[in-house]
């Protein structure tokens, strides 16, 4: 597990808008591998928070609807890509339902948000009716990947660097949403339309479904303008415009988000810093009589207000030198010399972070 860059967890197409800040390196983060999730029981009956296995195995995580931007809707309408062919066509097939379609992108119905805010507290990553609409079943799950949104980018059910980790990606988690709004609104703007919130901002009736909508508002006209009736060509449109922005309306946007990018900047840097002296914090460890320690780990999820239990083996000789006299350094130099085993920075990290070791304060 070597370090990575922070832009590679970031969708290539974000890419050429990002700043200085996201080539800097962080620690991976190995427990949230979606391929092979462990956050999934072998089936609906023996879901459990008591075993670590809290989500359903034909729901994932992914019990939840992005609110995808228009240029990104354009990008996916756009895009010749095989892999991408199923999302394509159940973003044309949202298009021709008219529900949750808006100038601002391609969003989550009204239903929906009523129905995520009624059950997600106890729904979230089990629920059939919370399925995102571009959930595809098999070992690779989303139909959008290429270009899918901050919040499926940028969510990872366990963190490497704990309470500190999760700050850190919610600070990179802002970035990109401040950049997806900054990009949304251009598009929509150079194509004459207005870009409003149609769930955030209560005083604009027109932007509500029309199924829903119980006041004549501003019809639909003047919401589309010219772009009744073309929705999908106006998506297009929005990706041409962005992939198409210069330097300087790129450079404009960088500058709006400085304050977002120095918070990462200082989340990264605090995230990677352990102390020199550490000591074992026997609490949270269990000797299973086999020369090895039970290590567990409590993750708390804010959207089920719950808690889960992890667990995994860890070698005593890895453990047993932290003394809390002895230097990290010499530690590691100490076991790879004995046991010809590298402790990498991130697992110290991760040991530091999750309470495993603590700082004896020296
Ligand atoms: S982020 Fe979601 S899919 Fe990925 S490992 Fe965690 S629960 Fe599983
Ligand atoms: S867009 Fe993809 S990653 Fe995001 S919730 Fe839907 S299926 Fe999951």
């Amino acid at each position: 597990m070597a370090f990575k860059k922070i832009i590679d967890s970031i969708p290539e197409f974000y890419h050429p808008f990002l700043p200085d800040v996201f080539q800097m390196t962080i620690p991976p983060e190995p427990f949230s591998s979606c391929p092979r999730c462990p956050m999934i029981a072998e089936s609906r009956d023996e879901i459990s928070f008591d075993n670590g296995k809290p989500f359903a195995p034909d729901t994932k995580c992914c019990t939840f609807t992005p609110r995808l931007p228009n240029y990104m809707a354009g990008a996916i309408l756009s895009d010749n890509d095989p892999a991408i062919r199923e999302g394509k066509k159940r973003i044309s097939d949202r298009i021709r339902t008219d529900k949750g379609i808006f100038p601002n992108g391609v969003y989550p119905t009204g239903e929906y948000n009523k129905l995520y805010q009624a059950i997600s507290s106890t729904g979230f990553g089990r629920s059939i009716e919370l399925l995102c609409p571009y959930f595809v079943h098999g070992r690779f799950n989303c139909s959008i990947w290429k270009f899918r949104e901050a919040t499926c980018a940028l969510w990872f059910c366990k963190h490497i660097g704990g309470k500190k980790g999760a700050e850190f990606w919610q600070s990179v988690m802002d970035y990109l949403k401040f950049l997806q709004e900054s990009l949304m609104n251009i598009a929509a703007f150079k194509c004459g339309l207005h870009p409003v919130d149609p769930y955030g901002e209560g005083s604009y009736p027109g932007f509500r479904e029309s199924s829903e909508r119980r006041d004549n508002g501003r019809n639909i006209a003047d919401i589309w303008k010219k772009w009744k009736g073309h929705k999908a060509d106006y998506y297009i449109r929005c990706y041409e415009i962005i992939c198409n922005l210069d330097a300087g309306e790129i450079q404009n946007i960088s500058n709006h988000g400085y304050e977002l990018a120095k918070r990462i900047e200082n989340l990264a840097s605090g995230m990677v810093t352990i102390p020199e002296f550490l000591s074992v914090n026997r609490d949270l460890i269990r000797d299973d009589q086999t020369g090895h320690y039970v290590v567990e780990i409590t993750s708390f999820f804010e959207i089920l207000q719950k808690s889960i239990v992890w667990s995994f083996r860890l070698p005593k000789f890895i453990l047993d030198p932290f003394n809390g006299i002895t230097k990290t350094s010499d530690i590691v130099k100490l076991i790879l010399e004995s046991h010809s085993v590298r402790i990498e920075p991130e697992i110290l990290i991760a040991l530091y972070r999750q309470g495993i070791l603590k700082d004896s304060g020296i």
